[in-house]
């Protein structure tokens, strides 16, 4: 049987791919296998709220997948309470999981924001993503004097988070004394709501924020479809854009839509995106998939047979993430088998990959979930009370309405019996607020977004 560490770590590495990476790290860190006797495994987590969580969301998937690496593997109990001893080995470990799981937070710049593990050098380029690549190529050579803003758009997973990066890279090592930062549009959200908020206390913070980002040379936003809805951020980074594009500092942006397509979004920022240069990432076809797949085998120093790439390129098509993940769980199966696997075995694993803990999330479900997480009832949710035990709730359930299906606020307001589409704005905006300043709005709103996804 194989080392405890190194069978938890196989699991932890297959769950990655199942979750999302907030929860992934909300149930799975500090947990451990303490013991393996009998067919049973007991993992031991932090606390016992961790410990219900993964006895009733998660422990079917825990179980299918030591059963795939050892069948002899029938049971797992949970129990709470890591050994103290242990901590100094346990943490060494973690560190090195880090790695293999790709938590790039943890490598990323605290200054630029960015993550020296994205480079030009590991892009694969093919006719899906040839002009945003030759663009963001231009832009390393010459910053802020030909295409500015770049714009860069595509769907999930296609390596919008990966190119950006990798030019921020790359000018760095090219101009060494270039100021970079990299920043998603939370990030920037966040700084923008923190800035207006400690105004109050601290005289100038809006001030000092301003001249933060005044002295970048190169200022790169990921995803910045989140700013729709975001008056007021909108505004902020309006006079930042202003400010850098007139002293030719380069800005660069990403999204999942064209600028066109991105609601609620200020027309004069629109239009200052649409004055650059415009690229998207399409889809990469089946022979840049099998490309990817093999550059990436290569980078982890697995050898995987040509048919199963061949496999995984023809069942994953729309996303690099996914495909890298499923590439991911072969690997780890080999490494802990020890052997090269053959295409059926890879066909069993990669069955339940994606399907059946990936849920398709409808207003419905919101609602539902909000109620029961509140102790309501669906159909007070949805009436005009105003006692204050329904009232948040609803602005709860109007927030995720935006923020998970991407509702525009006037069928936010249909879907809670006709109410005006200014309700559902002043909603989402309010609960938006509450989750950058309130702890525990935050908190309830991440169970309820994970049950919503575990359910
Ligand atoms: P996005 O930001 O568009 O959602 P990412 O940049 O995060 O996507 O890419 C998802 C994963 O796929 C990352 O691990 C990234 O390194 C990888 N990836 C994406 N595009 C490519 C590519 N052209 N070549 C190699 N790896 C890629
Ligand atoms: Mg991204």
């Amino acid at each position: 049987m194989l080392e405890k560490e190194e069978l938890w770590q196989s699991v932890l590495a297959q769950i990655q791919f199942n979750i999302s990476k907030a929860s992934f790290s909300t149930w799975f860190n500090n947990t451990e296998i303490s013991s393996i006797e009998e067919g049973i495994v007991i993992v031991s987590v932090s606390n016992s709220f961790v410990k219900e969580w993964l006895e009733n969301k998660y422990n079917k998937l825990i179980i299918k997948i030591l059963h795939d690496i050892d069948s002899r593997i029938k049971e797992v109990q949970y129990v709470v309470g890591i050994k103290e001893e242990r901590k100094d080995k346990r943490k060494k470990i973690t560190s090195i999981d880090i790695d293999q799981l790709g938590f790039q937070e943890l490598q990323t710049n605290k200054e630029t924001g960015l993550n020296p593990k994205y480079s030009f050098n590991s892009f694969i380029v093919g006719s899906f993503n040839e002009l945003p690549n030759a663009a963001a190529m231009a832009v390393v050579e010459s910053p802020g004097l030909i295409y500015n803003p770049l714009f860069i758009y595509g769907g999930v997973g296609l390596g919008k988070t990966h190119l950006l990066q990798s030019v921020g890279n790359e000018i760095l090592n090219k101009f060494k004394d270039k100021k970079v930062r990299y920043v998603s549009s939370e990030k920037f959200t966040r700084e923008v709501i923190s800035a207006i908020r400690n105004q109050g206390v601290k005289k100038n913070s809006i001030e000092m924020f301003k001249e933060k980002y005044r002295d970048i040379d190169v200022l790169i936003i990921d995803d910045i479809q989140f700013l729709s809805g975001k008056e007021k951020t909108q505004e902020e980074f309006f006079h930042v854009f202003n400010i850098l594009y007139e002293n030719n500092k380069q800005i660069i942006l990403s999204s999942d839509r064209p600028p066109k397509s991105i609601m609620y979004l200020a027309e004069r920022l629109r239009s200052r995106f649409e004055g650059g240069m415009i690229a998207d990432i399409s889809l990469p076809d089946t022979e840049t998939r099998i490309a990817i797949l093999k550059s990436k085998a290569q980078e982890k120093g697995v050898s995987i047979k040509d048919n199963i790439l061949q496999y995984i390129a023809e069942t994953i098509k729309t996303n690099i993430r996914e495909l890298e993940g499923a590439l991911n769980r072969i690997a780890i199966t080999q490494k802990v088998n020890n052997k090269e696997i053959d295409i059926d075995l890879a066909k069993k694993l990669l069955k339940n990959i994606s399907s059946s803990y990936k849920k398709t999330i409808n207003s419905k479900m919101i609602i539902q979930s909000v109620a029961e997480f509140f102790d309501t009832k669906e159909k007070d949710i949805l009436s005009s009370s105003r006692k204050k035990e329904i009232v948040k709730p609803r602005q709860i359930a109007m927030y995720l309405l935006r923020e998970e299906l991407g509702m525009s606020f006037p069928s936010i307001g249909r879907r809670f019996n006709g109410k005006d589409h200014t309700t559902a704005l002043h909603s989402y905006k309010k609960i938006s607020k509450e989750v950058a300043d309130n702890k525990k709005t935050d908190e309830e709103i991440s169970i309820i977004r994970e049950r919503m996804a575990t359910a």
